[in-house]
């Protein structure tokens, strides 16, 4: 509880430094038009309409007048006016977007909060004076449609943020600048991993055959991983008719996430958003018994989602991402077996990538389908299965699908930030809605209940985040480049290349710098490469028949081939 008030006192402080930033805006810029300026998670942002396109210069020149708004200790007042005053006072301020949102306001009466000679239009609220901001700091400068919508005007967004110590603000300066030294995005362009070009789409990243190989390694375990508990692969396709989803529900619920249908021969389809009809048509390709359950689909499937323009990201959020899908089809007295059995592949795959997590069980939503009794029924499943495994988990009220409610694994990075991971669905209403059923021991129709889930969440986000937790230096089995051959000058060139063949012999992908550099300059590229391990090879190594292995601490041994080959074999086949 406590926390929750500092947050929500932080979040009010946040707020009133993004309208000290407004003012500051208006002292540089008077015919400023002002957008809209929240708090949110690491801060907050105000949104303008200048004259000019901002600089990064313009910054600290906007921070020192911040400064002195701040140490001026001004009173944040609230001031309310009818509605008829208020839509008069911004035309008189000339403040368009403001008036836009202010007709919008149904209220009889509108606040609005001053300090000093600045006025905004604002529900608050707001601390007591402009001197309670102890640190701040003006972060990044950012285009942002209007009301994030591509019709309407560009604006310039400023995003800062603020804390009651300097101690708070250097913290967050601290780790935000380690997070930007592995952001994926950068990391994905420097170790060549993959792209994304606004020629082909915005949310839509293309794998270079680095990104590809890493991938690949992950797509391979997981299938395999999957092979070995009982699951069977399969394989749908990319679009499907608009019914599947209207029958199931997804088109009234998720309309805004998906994207509009697509004529062929007259009749409508859309691009999937999910795989599931299509593993529930596979199913009922032919009667099943119950002696036949539970039958468990799995497929690296392909799905698309609308996604706003703004809040596209990386390969963490993206327009078509593919999830390690699967679904369980079984009779009701297996369901809570099934539960425990993915809650332990997933700890499973956490544990193969080094991550920690956290677990939360989300329950039935406001807006919802189903009986009280089925969710009563799914929602005790996932608990006892959470139990049975001895797993410590937090309630997330009111955070499960429309469908059913869920268990959400959220994975722990190396400098402790949350991504989401897998997640656990059980479902009564696809079963319902598609009549997806068995025979039972005593020859009776019944309804199967469905599980779907993930245990890494999708390809695309859970490798932008594994590039972050690594910082780009993968573990061997992962690593694009296991081993980089350095040969020392031109007459090891030839020694360089047998050695490259022998552990491309022993499927280690190998590769060798024969430019024309000094041995310095080989191992600084090489290091930037993020490889797991080098070979340098000169006169000494040429004539001893060894080489020099130097591994990414900067550890040098002088090894022979066959026992580096067999070392780093073992290291590949344990995941290390
Ligand atoms: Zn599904």
């Amino acid at each position: 509880m406590k926390k929750e008030n500092k947050n929500k006192d932080l979040q009010t402080l946040r707020h009133s430094a993004s309208h000290v930033l407004a003012q500051a805006v208006l002292q540089m810029f008077p015919d400023a038009k002002l957008g809209i300026g929240p708090a949110i998670e690491d801060g907050f942002y105000y949104d303008f309409d200048l004259p000019r396109t901002l600089i990064p210069e313009d910054l600290p020149i906007l921070e020192e007048k911040m400064r002195k708004i701040i140490k001026a200790n001004l009173e944040i007042k609230q001031e309310k006016l009818s509605q008829k005053k208020a839509l008069e006072f911004l035309k008189k301020i000339k403040q368009p977007y403001k008036l836009e949102l202010a007709k919008e306001i149904p209220d009889k009466e509108l606040s609005f909060y001053r300090q000093g000679d600045f006025v905004d239009l604002c529900a608050g609220p707001h601390i007591d004076s402009t001197g309670e901001i102890k640190a701040f700091k003006l972060l990044k400068i950012a285009g942002a449609y209007w009301r994030g919508s591509e019709k309407k005007p560009m604006l310039q967004r400023i995003y800062g943020t603020a804390f009651y110590s300097k101690k708070e603000l250097d913290e967050f300066l601290k780790m935000r600048e380690e997070a930007e030294k592995r952001d994926h995005k950068k990391m994905g362009q420097k170790l060549n991993l993959f792209s994304i070009s606004e020629e082909i789409g915005s949310g839509l990243p293309i794998w270079h055959p680095n990104g590809a190989i890493i991938r690949e390694q992950i797509e391979n375990f997981w299938k395999e991983e999957h092979k070995n508990k009982g699951y069977e692969y399969v394989y749908s396709p990319h679009i499907g008719k608009l019914d599947l989803w209207k029958r199931s529900g997804h088109w009234d619920f998720y309309r805004e996430n998906m994207y509009s249908p697509i004529k062929i021969e007259n009749k409508e389809y859309l691009l999937k958003p999910m795989n599931c009809p299509f593993h529930i048509f596979i199913f009922q390709s032919k009667l099943r018994s119950y002696k036949e359950l539970p039958i468990r689909y799995c497929e690296l499937g392909t799905v698309y989602r609308y996604e706003r323009s703004g809040v596209l990201h990386g390969l963490t959020r993206v327009r078509g991402f593919t999830q390690d899908d699967a679904h369980i089809f079984c009779a009701p007295e297996q369901l809570e077996e099934e539960i425990i059995n993915v809650i332990k592949f997933a700890d499973f795959m956490m544990k193969t990538f080094n991550f920690k997590y956290k677990v939360y069980l989300s329950t039935r939503p406001e807006k919802s389908l189903g009986t009280d009794k089925d969710w009563k029924i799914a929602t005790k499943s996932l608990e006892n299965a959470l139990k049975k495994t001895k797993t410590s988990y937090d309630i997330d009220p009111g955070e499960g699908i429309f469908y059913g409610p869920k268990i959400d694994i959220k994975l722990e990075d190396s400098i402790d930030r949350e991504w989401q991971g897998p997640t656990i669905q059980v479902d009564f209403n696809f079963p319902e809605k598609f009549n997806v059923n068995y025979i039972d021991k005593k020859g009776r129709k019944k309804k199967v209940i469905m599980v779907h889930r993930t245990v890494l969440g999708s390809m695309e986000r859970f490798i932008g985040c594994l590039i972050e937790h690594f910082s780009g230096a993968f573990p061997i089995w992962l690593s694009p480049i296991q081993v980089k051959i350095l040969n020392v000058g031109k007459a090891h060139e030839k020694y360089a290349l047998q050695i490259k063949e022998e552990l491309e012999k022993n499927n280690i992908r190998a590769e060798i710098d024969l430019e024309n550099k000094t041995m310095g300059k080989k191992i600084r590229d090489a290091e930037l490469q993020k490889i797991p391990y080098m070979l340098v090879v000169g006169d000494k190594e040429m004539k001893e028949k060894t080489i020099n292995v130097r591994n990414r601490q900067g550890k040098q041994t002088e090894e022979k081939i066959d026992k580096f080959i067999k070392d780093i074999c073992a290291e590949i086949k344990e995941k290390k």
